[in-house]
């Protein structure tokens, strides 16, 4: 892999990303990003590094080639190692109509998560998985702490309800398994961790449907451990 050396590009505090990724509160048809900056010194170079590091978008090309005739409207400078990490218009306007609903996908969410939380706090196995506070927050997924986590995801499956683990530990993939590591909390709390729906449409019927099931596996679970 190459380094990024962009000129004047310091790491830390001065940009903020963005995941348009499909399971996310919003996205732009799929997948996609957006990186801001609150510094007008870093927006060239990172528009440069977003677009085959071009010294000039070409709309602004053009539009300056109209007003002085000095400037060839076709010509550009490659002025940096960059990638193509542009947005396409299609991306953008699905983008931006997805924009305006995401204080709806947001508020859906909070109240799924809310009645999960509300309904399922008298289960004994399981719990959720972090201690959820509502205030400037916009949460995406809910995720369950459960000891029999891959059986509740059997069980689950077997209600047509999905779930999924989200986000393994790097070192237990094949690639980062060389490095020495020292995970003993992650490791042991990862295996306990299951997400359930949580998507905006969802309805009365669906998260009643969850809940319910949920509830049985933990009353299973209870009767288990009490007859084992
Ligand atoms: C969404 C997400 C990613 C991936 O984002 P991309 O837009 O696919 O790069 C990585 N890490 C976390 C924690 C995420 O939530």
């Amino acid at each position: 892999m190459v380094p990024i050396k962009a000129k004047n590009l310091v790491l830390g505090g001065d940009f903020g990303c963005f995941s348009f990724q499909e399971i996310k509160i919003m996205t732009t048809g799929g997948d996609g990003g957006m990186i801001s900056t609150n510094n007008k010194k870093y927006v060239k170079d990172l528009k440069t590094l977003s677009y085959h590091g071009w010294d000039q978008d070409p709309l602004e090309r053009h539009k300056k080639s109209l007003n002085k005739n000095k400037l060839k409207h076709w010509n550009y400078s490659i002025t940096a190692l960059g990638f193509k990490y542009n947005m396409t218009d299609l991306m953008a306007i699905i983008g931006m109509v997805q924009l305006k609903k995401l204080k709806y996908f947001n508020r859906r969410r909070s109240e799924i998560i809310k009645n999960y939380i509300k309904s399922l706090k008298d289960c004994k196995f399981l719990k959720p998985a972090f201690p959820y506070s509502f205030n400037n927050s916009s949460y995406w997924m809910f995720t369950l702490r459960c000891k029999k986590r891959d059986e509740l995801i059997e069980y689950l499956k077997s209600k047509n309800i999905a779930t999924t683990v989200y986000i393994k530990p790097l070192p237990l993939h094949p690639l980062y398994k060389k490095y020495k590591f020292k995970i003993n909390n992650s490791l042991k709390i990862w295996k306990e961790l299951v997400t359930i729906p949580t998507y905006p449409n969802m309805n009365k019927k669906q998260l009643n449907h969850v809940i319910k099931h949920v509830k049985i596996f933990d009353q299973k679970f209870a009767n288990d451990q009490i007859s084992s």
